[in-house]
């Protein structure tokens, strides 16, 4: 039987020990050779920077983040399993829904169908390389198929409803507030993508940690929620039910995604205090300010008139609400005192409350390809 904290461990005399590659960026080699080989101990594991082999899983040191890896593989779905053919006759017919309601959908997959691809690219090709805790890399390559599992979705709606898919996969390109978003995004996604970029210096751990804040607390976390919330009130007013119960079997995975990332923020900044600095806090703080101001530009050009019992001036209220959320849980200071939350519904469903309730009170019935029910 394996004892993963044994003392180090010696290979035998005239044998030539395996040593796993490191992480892809060479950092320096994790285990040594020959003699100096040790076995993974608890205490070698870090989020960055770490020396531990990437390879060996256990012993666990991070169990909240193997603990999401096994959650997000209990909720396991698959877009083809919830039927679209009401949301076909809906989309179909004249007095299916009004142009205002139809400009939400289109404009909202217009945002989605890109933004979960970039989300992919950004964890696939960018983050994954430059953590170090395999308990966490075991949890972004389940993140990066959900990824995918929601573009998946996306394309699914587009086809079902026979949308102009040029139109729908440009708009990123063409749409002035879903281009704004993306803008916004890009930079930090391409510091963590750039094959030359490492981490080890204060400079480099912090552009990190920023682009991780973005991704989590921003992309995930902010501008997924006037999209969110606008196709869930189409479904709680019993239209387009089929793409409704898509996005909020999305919503559960972004949720949890959001948590993650929350969760490695505060694990990095726990490992490494030294770069968390005042100047740092506040650049973040002016980060999020200038996301709620391009969500709320989104919210704008998406909902010219009230719809659905919702409109643009609510969504100011409601991203200044989630905002100073992502700032208490990352340790900052909030942004917009005295807010309150014009959407009270919107949190029974994300992820407000930790997943763990969450999934007791919501989601224990349709864990694993069962349905999800509409109240
Ligand atoms: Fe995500």
């Amino acid at each position: 039987m394996l004892h993963f904290e044994d003392t180090d461990f010696v290979a035998p005399s005239g044998s030539t020990a395996f040593v796993p590659p490191n992480n892809i960026d060479g950092a320096d080699s994790l285990v040594g050779t020959g003699a100096s080989f040790r076995r993974v101990r608890i205490e070698d594991k870090r989020v960055i920077n770490g020396k531990a082999d990437v390879n060996q899983l256990v012993p666990f040191k991070y169990k909240w983040a193997w603990e999401k890896y096994l959650a997000g593989c209990a909720n396991h779905w698959m877009p083809q399993e919830i039927n679209m053919s009401r949301d076909i006759t809906t989309w179909k017919d004249p007095a299916g829904l009004t142009e205002d309601e139809r400009l939400i959908v289109k404009r909202n997959l217009g945002f989605f169908v890109t933004a979960d691809s970039l989300a992919a690219n950004n964890i696939v090709l960018g983050t994954y390389r430059h953590i170090t805790a395999p308990e966490c890399r075991q949890y972004l390559l389940r993140q990066a198929f959900e990824e995918a599992i929601h573009t998946h979705a996306y394309q699914y709606i587009v086809e079902s409803l026979a949308l102009d898919e040029g139109e729908i996969f440009n708009a990123y390109h063409e749409i002035e507030s879903i281009r704004g978003k993306d803008e916004f995004l890009i930079p930090f996604i391409e510091t963590l993508t750039d094959p030359s970029f490492k981490t080890g210096t204060p400079e480099a751990d912090q552009k990190l940690l920023k682009s991780l804040i973005v991704f989590a607390c921003i992309m995930e976390g902010l501008f997924f929620y006037v999209g969110f919330a606008q196709i869930l009130a189409l479904g709680r007013q019993n239209k387009m039910t089929g793409a409704a119960e898509q996005y909020q079997y999305i919503l559960r995975d972004e949720s949890m995604h959001c948590n993650f990332g929350i969760d490695l923020i505060n694990q990095i900044k726990l490992e490494n205090p030294h770069l968390w600095t005042p100047e740092f806090r506040e650049e973040i703080r002016g980060l999020m300010q200038r996301g709620v101001e391009l969500e709320y530009r989104y919210a704008e050009d998406t909902m010219p008139r009230g719809v659905l019992g919702l409109n643009a001036p609510m969504f100011k209220e409601y991203l200044r609400f989630v905002a100073n959320r992502r700032c208490q849980q990352i340790g900052l200071d909030t942004l917009f005192p005295g807010v309150s939350n014009p959407f009270p519904w919107m949190s029974e469903m994300i992820d407000l409350k930790k997943e763990k309730n969450f999934f007791e009170t919501r989601v224990t019935e349709y864990q694993t390809g069962g349905a999800l029910s509409w109240e």
